[in-house]
């Protein structure tokens, strides 16, 4: 029955031992990639046993960024390398949480769609987790679907999850699944000697789960040595050839490279029968090189809310790394705290005088928020190439109107609820919105660029779409005043009900987006806002 409704998707599944932050995700988007290039229709999926329904509401200086679907969905960032990396659009389908499932699970048995029956873990648990995968494998036709399952092996959360894989894998049968399982071989400096032991463990853990992996990803500094690839294949009871040494890279986009130079494409094909298994390479090796190798450094301040985990802005990041690498340089960012310049202190904000260009990201609530107007403010008074997003589009025009405009007590009623001249303001359909979760104005939006701006030469079009996630809103209020105070509205959407784009003329380059420009960027197709603006800031 199971084999039915996968209708001939085979899939790869990938775990992880030992620890967490090893580079599944990596292990994951680059073996898709291969498959990918390759000549097979590929995805991936990400499967978080955490019981959140989605990332919607987690803080991302914990968990990082939120990552955000064309389908209005909030993601784990995960979503965002595999969308990186085979530049597919993923839907929201393909982040499955224990949330997610439990909550499929309950609604069914409230509607009585289980007869009577005692409803549990197995099989209806693992039934439901089964059942999404093989929905979006035969859904979009899928040859293959890379499954990547978060956590470590052990994990009791993951249980029901590895559960599922085993038995997809005793119905597919073999031919149909394969299990990549990613570990560690740490050097512990006194000895020099990259040490088996942990990975022997976590396969042990695996096998008393019932699943036996086909091929080891092996994290390691350096690649590694003969002498820990035949122990490992010893006691992992995996073939030799299966041992794959995933070693630093000097890019992640390096990492399919390292995997295929070690035949990872041919081991795959013979484990799940395929025909083809050499990659046909086209422009990636060439755009891979290009982030390894710079002729110059831009250099970019980051000024957010969220700093002290920098992965909370990891797509932000990737856009100022794509548009780097474009034109053959590294961006070397500074991320800063906006606290930092809370107290307007022009002193502390002269220190952005040393960057090419400052960036303001996403944020929420009123910490640190008088120092991103500061920041916002600082860039535009001194000529410095400026990128808000999202939040930093709305501070910026806090920041137009206060010191351009000269309207006192402006702001955002987000940070200050009894503000005179509410120049952001909570957007009329939020409300009465009660619930937290999903609940934004979210996902891809059609955007309409007013023909002869800097937008739609940034562009080069006059119609985009991108995503959003937000909940506030420029108030059409104040357009006439910032207009004619030399602020340009180059973008709208919803028919004109919301402004999408700021810019300001005569300035080096001065732009912001309501939207979330970075989840749209790609390796070698930088996003076009981000593109402009590491532009600008590289003519410094
Ligand atoms: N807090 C702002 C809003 O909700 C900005 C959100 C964001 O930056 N993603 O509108």
């Amino acid at each position: 029955m199971q084999s039915k409704a996968a209708n001939g998707s085979k899939f790869i599944f990938v775990t992880g031992g030992v620890m967490s932050g090893l580079g599944k995700g990596v292990t994951t988007s680059s073996t898709a990639k291969l498959l990918q290039l390759a000549g097979y229709k590929v995805s991936c999926v990400k499967i978080d046993p955490y019981v959140n329904y989605d990332a919607g509401t987690m803080n991302p200086v914990a968990h990082g960024e939120v990552f955000v679907t064309d389908d209005a969905g909030e993601c784990d960032m995960d979503i965002g390398n595999y969308e990186r990396f085979i530049d597919t659009a993923m839907t929201k389908d393909h982040n499955i949480t224990t949330g997610r499932v439990y909550m499929d699970v309950i609604r069914a048995e409230r509607e009585g769609k289980y007869l009577g029956q005692c409803v549990q873990i197995i099989p209806h648990v693992t039934d439901a987790i089964k059942n999404a995968l093989c929905k979006i494998a035969s859904g979009e036709k899928l040859d293959i679907m890379v499954v990547e399952c978060g956590g470590t092996v052990g994990d009791i959360e993951s249980l029901p999850f590895l559960e599922a894989f085993r038995q997809m894998e005793l119905e597919l049968g073999q031919p149909n699944t394969l299990f990549i399982h990613v570990t560690l071989a740490p050097v512990l400096d006194v000895v020099g000697e990259q040490k088996t032991k942990p990975t022997q463990h976590s396969v042990q853990e695996l096998r008393r789960i019932g699943i036996q992996p086909d091929i080891l990803a092996v994290r390691c500094k350096t690649p590694l040595s003969n002498d820990a690839r035949r122990k490992i294949s010893l006691f992992a009871s995996v073939e030799d050839k299966c041992v794959i040494s995933c070693h630093d890279a000097p890019s992640i986009y390096k990492v399919p490279e390292v995997l295929e130079s070690q035949g990872i494409l041919k081991v795959i094909a013979e484990r799940l029968g395929l025909r083809r298994s050499t990659p046909q390479w086209g422009n990636w090796k060439a755009i891979a090189e290009s982030f390894a190798k710079y002729g110059g450094i831009v250099r970019i301040a980051v000024v957010g809310k969220y700093v002290t985990l920098p992965d909370s802005y990891v797509s932000v990041y990737h856009a100022l790394s794509h548009a780097g690498a474009s034109i053959g340089n590294k961006v070397e960012i500074q991320w800063i705290d906006s606290e930092k310049f809370e107290n307007g202190d022009q002193q502390r904000l002269a220190m952005l005088k040393n960057f090419d260009g400052i960036l303001a990201p996403g944020g929420f609530g009123k910490r640190g928020s008088e120092g991103i107007i500061g920041a916002a403010n600082f860039a535009r008074a001194n000529n410095i190439p400026y990128l808000g997003i999202c939040f930093g589009f709305q501070l910026a025009i806090v920041a137009f109107a206060r010191h351009v405009c000269k309207l006192g007590d402006v702001n955002s009623s987000e940070l200050e609820p009894n503000t005179k001249n509410p120049i952001v303001d909570f957007m009329p359909e939020q409300r009465n919105i009660h619930d937290l979760g999903g609940t934004m104005r979210l996902g891809a939006h059609d955007i309409a660029i007013n023909p002869k701006t800097i937008a739609a030469r940034v562009y080069g079009s006059n119609a985009i779409r991108r995503r959003h996630r937000h909940r506030y809103e420029f108030n059409q209020k104040y357009l006439e005043i910032v207009s004619k105070n030399g602020l340009v509205l180059s973008a709208h959407s919803d028919s004109g009900r919301r402004m999408e784009i700021i810019e300001i003329p005569n300035h080096r380059f001065y732009f912001a987006v309501q939207y979330h420009a970075e989840f749209n960027s790609r390796p070698g197709k930088p996003e076009q806002a981000f593109d402009a603006f590491v532009k600008a800031a590289a003519k410094s």
